[in-house]
């Protein structure tokens, strides 16, 4: 439904937690929010409500729209594939990043798709023309076609926000290295950073690495299999560590395959840590699981022992400013009402990462609601 006036009532604003605590205030904020436009945000019960739809949220917390940085959002591939409103306003990610499903040959279609959904799109460009019609999608080099990425990264402008370069065994096999290769010209040509899937090798992760520049993502940072970014003895390896320096980002892309929580654990033990935290979710790690949903995901990372802010800030401000559109992490008056609503449920639950390992957890995040281009849904 589209509302012209419309007040979340009793919302908690996680970057408040810590100051309101402190100070004792009555934790609640009402955010106002016209045509679309966020005019107030006021404490509960200091402004009237009159001419206003009330939406009662009893203390849910309402952050700036969630945004996952990988996910799979052309719904005709199989198995990679999902419809973009059941990965974004449905489980309260109001942006979703496509991790390269398509390449030149379909992303005209992926855009015409995202402009009939309710959830931002935006995109990385399989360098491979193919996209994930196939899932060894780098192994015949005559599927790179730099022309053909140049104009499609010319034609769709900020649609495009990176391209994507998956790049591991099954997906290069005898090309090895060369692809990325490739993709780093590429990124240089049409001013586009990189998105680096990583798994298993060939080529070596030692190989990987070094070819990846300041704004460079690597996604899945926390797979548990050979060729992953840690020693045996759990130490960073030194070419992690030269790329973290330069400006290479970590993204978590939970997932069926590239989660571990003995990894993740030994990140953490060691300073590591996730710069963006997305699911790498399709219709199949969406409904039988590892993944379920980004807010799984998160709550993932609060059972690591990370704080609510940083699991926020990883689905907001960091991927916004990424992104350069600062203003998808802000929850702000003058600007418009991108929002997510939640809420942290406690109780006992049951986590299992990508190589079937179980952890026991006591809280899980719970989207409840987003307000994006003046509307307002319930998850
Ligand atoms: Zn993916």
């Amino acid at each position: 439904m589209s509302d012209e006036r419309i007040v979340l009532c009793n919302c908690r604003l996680v970057t408040d937690e810590q100051s309101l605590k402190a100070e004792q205030l009555h934790p609640f904020v009402d955010i106002f929010i016209e045509r679309g436009m966020i005019t107030h945000i006021e404490r509960t019960g200091t402004r009237a409500y009159t001419g206003y739809v009330v939406h009662q949220l009893a203390g849910l917390y309402a952050s700036s729209g969630w945004i996952d940085m990988h996910v799979h959002a052309f719904a005709k591939h199989q198995p990679y594939g999902d419809e973009i409103d059941q990965i974004g306003i449905a489980q309260g990610v109001t942006t979703v990043v496509d991790a390269g499903s398509c390449g030149a040959d379909q992303i005209a279609e992926l855009y015409d798709i995202g402009q009939t959904a309710q959830t931002r799109l935006l995109a990385f460009l399989n360098i491979s023309r193919i996209g994930l019609q196939r899932v060894d999608e780098l192994t015949n080099m005559a599927w790179m076609d730099e022309q053909l990425v140049a104009e499609a990264c010319e034609q769709y402008g900020s649609f495009i926000v990176g391209l994507k370069a998956r790049i591991s065994k099954t997906v290069v096999g005898d090309s090895g290295i060369k692809p990325l290769e490739i993709a780093r010209n590429l990124a240089v040509a049409c001013n586009k950073r990189l998105m680096v899937h990583i798994g298993s090798g060939p080529p070596a992760i030692t190989e990987v690495l070094p070819l990846l520049a300041e704004g460079d993502i690597i996604t899945h940072f926390l797979h548990g299999k050979v060729n992953n970014l840690f020693a045996a003895s759990g130490e960073p390896i030194a070419e992690l560590l030269a790329a973290w320096q330069r400006g290479v980002m970590l993204d978590v892309g939970h997932g069926s395959a590239s989660f571990s929580f003995a990894t993740a654990e030994v990140a953490k033990q060691h300073g590591i840590h996730p710069n963006t935290i997305s699911s790498d979710i399709y219709r199949v790690n969406r409904l039988e699981g590892p993944v379920f949903s980004l807010a799984h995901v998160m709550s993932k990372f609060l059972y690591l022992g990370y704080q609510l802010e940083e699991v926020i800030a990883a689905v907001t401000t960091r991927a916004a400013a990424w992104l350069h559109r600062p203003e998808l992490g802000r929850m702000q008056v003058g600007e418009a009402a991108n929002i997510t609503l939640f809420a942290i449920e406690q109780g006992e639950v049951d986590f299992v990462d990508s190589g079937g390992e179980k952890r026991q957890a006591n809280q899980l995040i719970v989207p409840k609601g987003v307000m994006i281009n003046d509307k307002f849904f319930t998850c």
